[in-house]
């Protein structure tokens, strides 16, 4: 496959996808809505194309997709405190876009890559979850649900193309991706007030814990699953096994970042709304990735967290504490 499509390709996880794949000599097409400040530097690549417009664009999307071998599924609104506020524009975009994007790739016989979510296993308490765990949700009347339903009702229809009609796919189900660019996550959130000096905010009493994945372990494990035709037609967690509570995770960011801990408790409830409930622990079993590219998440969590500091330091021009 030589020929990318990226939905959602100038994003946290897009962007890092884009420059792997050009520098693996391939030519790569980002649809975005937007073109963030760091696209600037990947406009001049001579086999990057960016596009900017909406996933819900019928006519933009059967061109690309027609143009291309393989298509990088990652369009979605992913962060908490957006799908709880936004569910509508969560499901458009997350189930109308989604199949428009899975049909236009089964009736053209391209390659998909979907990038599915560990909210997948909602508050299953039996961790580490393997693929083919319960998925414990809450009441379809919380809102919070809605991001990981809509996941779970694509990972349900591109199984069924896949059995019907042959679809060639992989579906990856990430684990709170971290790295430079991500943006409305605890990670960034907590890396922003230790900079900047407020204290930061956990929510609850910090005991609940979260996978981070470190972001260029996780596009390594994306390539080696695309490149892989073995490994092709299933789902794979793709997350750290080490657990980290939020509370440590503060105290560690404080600590990279110069600051003496400094911490505001806040309920959940008043911070996300009525139609939020937290995940306390969120665990992948990795072993069949592991078994069918030889990936593990390698990069240590301070390391990964230093690089964040260290980008976001400069992005915000502050000296180095
Ligand atoms: N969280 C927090 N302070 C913040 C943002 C998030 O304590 O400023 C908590 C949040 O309640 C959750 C965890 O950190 O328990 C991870 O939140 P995130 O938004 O990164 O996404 P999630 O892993 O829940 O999808």
């Amino acid at each position: 496959m030589e020929r990318f499509l990226i939905t959602g390709g100038m994003g946290f996880l897009g962007s890092h996808l884009s420059e792997r794949l050009l520098r693996e000599g391939k030519e790569v097409w980002a649809l975005d809505l937007f073109e963030p400040p760091y696209a600037r530097r990947l406009r001049e690549h001579p086999r990057f194309h960016m596009v900017v417009d909406t996933i819900m664009n019928r006519g933009t999307l059967e061109k690309l997709v027609d143009r291309c071998d393989a298509v990088c599924h990652l369009a979605a609104i992913a962060c908490p405190d957006q799908y709880v506020h936004q569910t509508r524009k969560t499901m458009d975009i997350g189930l109308r876009a989604g199949f428009e994007v899975i049909d236009l790739v089964r009736l053209t016989g391209k390659f998909l890559f979907f990038t599915s979510t560990s909210e997948i296993y909602g508050r299953n308490p039996d961790v580490p979850w393997h693929e083919d765990a319960d998925r414990v949700l809450g009441s379809a009347e919380v809102d919070r649900w809605c991001y990981s339903t809509s996941k779970a009702a694509l990972e349900h229809y591109i199984r069924a193309c896949q059995l019907d009609e042959q679809l060639d796919y992989v579906t990856v189900r990430v684990f709170n991706a971290y790295g430079p660019r991500l943006r409305g996550r605890v990670l960034d959130k907590f890396v922003d007030d230790a900079l900047e000096g407020r204290p930061l905010t956990v929510h609850g009493d910090g005991s609940q814990t979260r996978c981070f994945t470190y972001v260029d372990d996780l596009i390594e494990a994306f390539v080696r699953l695309i490149e892989t035709p073995s490994a092709h037609n299933t789902v794979y967690n793709v997350g750290s096994s080490v657990e980290t509570s939020i509370l440590d995770l503060a105290h560690t960011i404080s600590a990279l970042a110069g600051r003496s801990p400094s911490f505001e408790f806040l309920k959940h409830a008043d911070v996300m709304g009525e139609s939020y409930e937290d995940i306390q622990r969120r665990v992948p079993d990795v072993s069949k990735i592991e078994r069918a590219v030889g990936w593990k998440a390698t990069t240590p969590l301070e390391l990964g967290l230093g690089e964040m500091i260290a980008y976001r330091t400069e992005e915000l021009g502050l000296a180095h504490a």
